[in-house]
């Protein structure tokens, strides 16, 4: 089960990639494709879920807008502790424990503690990764709560003949992902995300505030004006914990199948589903 993936020369694209509707909304797809991406398009999602539930009614989103740009020029923390402020105790933060996902830890450590953190924990995770989570327990005294798929590692290849992330990611990533994340993301209003503008072209757009369509909760990203030298300056100044595979050639890390060393001058998420069409779980790909 650990053999690292072979290259698929015919890969499917993830869902993420598939064509925009609206040009206006950068975020916009057609309802059949949502409900490709959702495990049970008719049950309620997310904050739609939450006792009471929140809905994206005209005036919220004004509101997050609103919100969004008077919150440009405000400091990470500042921004969480706007949406502790706002949404807590329905705000939450899934984690992959990498170094952004750190410094939020980090912060939210001193605004607001109690925050429920989860990790999807796959069962493919590295042994360096789940070492991590008892690095903040023990400096911290967060407990990350992991989040599982229904069937374990060994159960799930059994069911599919070996590993599913050998031939098709996608599955496997939904399977053991997205599933989990949307069941986990029930009953909240908003979640913190760890992304960063200058990432990618698909997170360029990333408001501070927003709704997030795909799993119908208010979407957070304290760190999108932050670049990758300001995470590592907090990191190093801070002295906060990180993955000690970051300094061993893996600036992004995911499951151990499916991520890699990456070479000098390539790209920071190279190393992740290489030889495959495919470069984010769907986690944040709209
Ligand atoms: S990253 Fe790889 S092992 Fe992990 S869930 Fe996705 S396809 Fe499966």
């Amino acid at each position: 089960m650990s053999a690292r993936p072979q290259p698929l020369m015919n890969a499917p694209v993830p869902p993420g990639d598939s064509e925009k509707t609206d040009p206006k909304d950068p975020n916009a797809k057609p309802a059949a494709l949502l409900k490709v991406l959702s495990p049970n398009p008719d049950e309620p999602r997310g904050a739609l879920a939450a006792t009471p539930p929140l809905h994206p009614t005209d005036e919220l989103l004004e509101e997050l807008e609103r919100e969004s740009e008077s919150l440009e020029k405000a400091t990470p923390k500042e921004i969480l502790r706007w949406a502790v402020d706002r949404f807590a105790p329905k705000f939450t933060m899934a984690t992959a424990f990498g170094p952004e996902g750190m410094t939020i830890i980090h912060m939210l450590a001193e605004v607001a503690p109690e925050t429920p953190i989860f990790n999807l924990d796959t069962g493919y995770q590295f042994k360096e990764t789940l070492e991590l989570r008892e690095r903040v327990k023990e400096k911290y005294g967060i407990e990350v709560e992991y989040k599982l798929p229904e069937l374990t590692v060994a159960e799930y290849e059994a069911a599919n003949g070996g590993p599913v992330y050998k031939s098709n990611p996608n599955q496997c990533c939904f399977d053991r992902k997205l599933k989990v994340l949307h069941e986990s993301a029930k009953g909240h209003h908003a979640w913190a995300s760890a992304i960063r503008r200058d990432q990618s072209p698909d997170r360029a757009t990333a408001p501070i505030v927003g709704w997030d369509r795909k799993f119908q909760l208010v979407k957070i990203s304290p760190l999108a004006n932050w670049t990758k030298k300001d995470v590592w300056s907090m990191i190093t100044s801070e002295n906060i914990p990180y993955n000690p595979l970051h300094d061993q050639g893996y600036p992004s890390v995911g499951c151990f199948p499916c991520t890699r060393a990456v070479l000098p001058g390539e790209d920071e998420r190279a190393g992740r589903w290489s030889g495959f069409k495919k470069t984010e779980c769907g986690l944040h790909s709209s």
